[in-house]
């Protein structure tokens, strides 16, 4: 199987072999030691500003969303939240369920949040702003700069989820003002899913230890604290934070967060100039290097997914609801290469010989 979805992903053969291994007992100096490595390279290439946390919370990315909503956000809030596909109507629907007050900016699919969307917003007593920098859904990615400079001007408190753009495009907290970004184990850092990694500026601090949120395993006060030691208050999903060790040494030791993200955006280029002249047109405005979501102009998106799937042993990634038989989407985090590349290019040239597409 080669692997082109958007997670879980790939992972690398030295990560892989962790998971292969006995899960250690946790409550130990070596695990402690290990999670605080952990905590110093999430900060490192997040460019976390001086002061911040990590937070390892074991659940999938949706679970640090709602840690930041439940343990961020009061009634007292007046939230803008951009809602351009799932993963932004999910930030709605938990702004709803956990009574923040708020606004959706609502985003025609497949488009790139302008200046023109922010205008009317501006000087209107907003108090925070909650975006998916990657709306994964749609394959959009929104222009930080943007949004960095409308939270400075509006002083807004400015929160993102970069869960699938976390390594495959570049995020500065420090220099976006960013107070709060979450990521997840089974995007680009290529592991298995069940981790949500939450960093957190000092405001961000702030706002945490202010709160009386009404849970007790996504209290973050409680994960901040345990986390003083290296430890978490429950048992994480000790075996994934070993690969995520792994994962983030790995990068580290291959030059940094910068080299990484270089090498996605290679092979995300790679495949978008291979499949020039295939009967398919890109439908996002402005794409992460993360993935290149496709409307096919002459067959089904979601046949497509599933031919190659049961006739080729490639996985792209279908999408959901209305959109699932127009767009699928093709994937470039995760131990892929240039030649699987091909290979998937080749599957596609062979469909069109096929008729199909
Ligand atoms: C994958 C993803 C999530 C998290 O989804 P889970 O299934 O809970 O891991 C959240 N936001 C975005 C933008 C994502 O791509």
């Amino acid at each position: 199987m080669i692997n082109f979805t958007v997670g879980p992903v790939q992972a690398s053969e030295t990560v892989c072999a962790i998971g292969a291994e006995q899960v250690p007992y946790f409550r130990t100096p070596e695990f402690s030691a290990m999670m605080k490595e952990n905590e110093e390279l999430m900060l490192e290439f997040t460019h976390a500003p001086s002061g911040s946390r990590t937070v390892f919370l074991t659940g999938s990315g949706t679970a640090g969303m709602e840690a930041v909503v439940m343990n961020m956000f009061t009634r007292q809030d007046k939230v803008l939240v951009v809602n351009g596909g799932s993963f932004g109507q999910r930030f709605a629907d938990m702004l709803e369920l956990h009574e923040v007050p708020h606004t959706e900016i609502r985003m025609e699919y497949g488009k790139a949040l302008a200046a023109e969307h922010l205008s009317q917003y501006e000087g209107k007593g907003y108090t925070a702003f909650l975006v998916n920098v990657h709306e994964t859904s749609t394959g959009v990615h929104y222009d930080m700069r943007l949004i960095a400079d409308f939270c400075k001007r509006n002083n807004l408190f400015l929160a993102v989820d970069a869960i699938s753009s976390f390594l495959a495009d570049s995020f500065d907290m420090g220099t976006w003002g960013v107070d709060v970004m979450i990521t997840g184990s089974q995007k680009a850092l290529a592991c298995p899913p069940g981790i949500s990694v939450i960093v957190m500026s000092p405001a961000a601090l702030e706002r945490v230890n202010a709160s009386s949120v009404k849970s007790m395993y996504l209290d973050l006060k409680s994960a901040l604290k345990n986390g003083e030691r290296g430890q978490t208050p429950f048992t994480p999903a000790v075996g994934i934070l070993r690969q995520i060790h792994c994962r983030l040494r790995e990068i580290k030791n291959q030059g940094g967060v910068k080299v990484e993200t270089a090498r996605i955006a290679a092979i995300a280029e790679d495949f978008r100039r291979k499949i020039q002249g295939l009967p398919f047109e890109v439908c996002s405005e402005s794409m992460s290097n993360a993935v290149t979501p496709l409307h096919p102009t002459t067959a089904s998106a979601y046949d497509i997914f599933t031919i190659l799937k049961d006739e080729y042993g490639i996985w792209v990634c279908p999408n959901g609801g209305e959109l699932s038989s127009k767009v699928f989407r093709v994937g470039h985090i995760g131990a892929l290469t240039t030649q699987d590349n091909t290979t998937l290019v080749n599957a596609f040239k062979d469909l069109q010989k096929r008729g199909i597409i």
